[in-house]
């Protein structure tokens, strides 16, 4: 009855373990949620109350399948003064969720065996995506002494005719790597001119630490003509339950993706469409946010990095910590199922994102959580 493409996907492990801690803290358990894959933050009430007028003044109709014109515009600012991308409105679309725009350019650009490049470690749902339009996964490893980020021998070794789309999601999901103008750089000149597109999901974008900034792929050379920019309003304004995401492409491939929109989700919201006009015009609120999750970075880096058994590795930015449980003898999944029995700490085990040996730990909960989770995580290594 499963069609050949769904029998080979394998299910969302952050969000069955997201869902499992939920459903255990509901159960009165006293859970440390490192799971989490989204802000622990209230979406902020400037931007409710937008959506309240929203549907009190009735916009609760279809928008243009893209979006309306107002977000469109709004979204097209904040691309050229923060990312410095060329575009103008009619290079984007308002999506449901920036998970829906990732899914909506594979099917628009993958034929049946072409390859699609992924670095690992992935965010899980990238493979599992690409497969669902019939495409070949070609895994890259980035190896954690080059500080998980694709070193450009690889990358070069890794493109054959059949490549087709390069997927690069920096500040990392799950590792918070991120990369530098001129490592930017250095892959541009590595795919440009082969026709391979850039697939750039840049929706931590906002979550970059220790003052670096973050730089689109899409304002590097001509690679707006190939890339398609990824982003969304889930973890900038902590709107995860409102599914709205966009992409920005050249107007060649606005025109075919539109056309999948139009026959799958329509459009986007329209009252999450009026919240996210009003959160797209604020700097201020994730700026907040941001110096509030690079707090809990150093908290938990901190509190962990004396352990023997379990190295953090400290992240640049997202709210997630890569740390490599290699030296406790368990692999992934047990560390990570042991680690929930015994001390009620829920964590995501690193092998769903191709990077088996290592667990993720989710920094998006309380600074009392963080250093209950903290001395747990202590007595765990204690006992390995
Ligand atoms: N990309 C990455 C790397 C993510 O972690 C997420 C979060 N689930 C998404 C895309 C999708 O975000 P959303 O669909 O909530 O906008
Ligand atoms: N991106 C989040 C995570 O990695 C949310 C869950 C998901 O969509 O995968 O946990």
């Amino acid at each position: 009855m499963i069609s050949s493409r769904v029998k080979l996907l394998s299910s969302s492990s952050t969000l069955k373990i997201t869902a499992l801690t939920k459903k255990l803290k509901k159960e009165g358990k006293d859970v440390v949620n490192f799971a989490a894959g989204e802000p622990d933050f209230d979406t902020p009430s400037f931007i409710k109350e937008k959506a309240k007028l929203a549907i009190d003044k009735g916009l609760t109709k279809y928008t243009p399948s893209a979006g309306t014109n107002e977000i469109r515009e709004a979204i097209c600012r904040k691309l050229k003064e923060d990312n410095n991308i060329p575009c103008e409105s009619s290079n984007i679309i308002v999506t449901s969720g920036a998970k829906y725009a990732i899914f909506a350019s594979m099917v628009t650009f993958l034929d049946k065996g072409e390859e699609v490049l992924i670095p690992s470690p992935f965010w899980v749902s990238y493979p599992e995506m690409a497969k669902l339009c019939g495409a070949k996964v070609k895994v890259v490893n980035a190896k954690a002494r080059d500080n998980f980020k694709l070193s450009v021998d690889s990358l070069a070794r890794a493109i054959s005719k059949k490549t087709k789309l390069l997927v690069l999601n920096y500040p990392s999901n799950p590792t918070g790597a991120t990369y530098s103008e001129n490592e930017l750089k250095a892959i541009y000149d590595v795919v440009k001119d082969k026709n391979i597109i850039v697939l750039s999901d840049e929706i931590y974008e906002i979550l970059s630490y220790d003052g670096a900034k973050h730089v689109s792929f899409a304002s590097i050379g001509d690679a707006h003509k190939f890339t398609v920019t990824i982003n969304g309003f889930s973890k900038s304004f902590s709107m995860t339950g409102w599914r709205l995401g966009y992409l920005e492409a050249a107007s060649n491939f606005i025109e075919a993706i539109s056309k999948v929109i139009d026959h799958t989700t329509s459009c986007a919201s329209s009252v999450s469409q009026a919240a996210g006009l009003a959160a797209i015009q604020d700097k201020k609120w994730p700026q907040t946010m941001r110096e509030e999750f690079e707090n809990r970075r150093n908290l938990l880096f901190n509190g962990l990095s004396s352990l023997k058994k379990i190295k953090p590795i400290k992240p640049s930015g997202t709210f997630y910590m890569f740390c490599d449980i290699k030296k406790s003898g368990l692999n992934s999944v047990e560390f990570s199922s042991q680690l929930l029995d015994k001390q009620l700490v829920s964590t995501i085990p690193a092998d769903s994102f191709g990077a088996e040996g290592y667990i993720r730990l989710s920094f998006a909960t309380s600074i009392q959580d963080i250093e209950k989770g903290i001395e747990r995580i202590k007595s765990f290594s204690l006992g390995l």
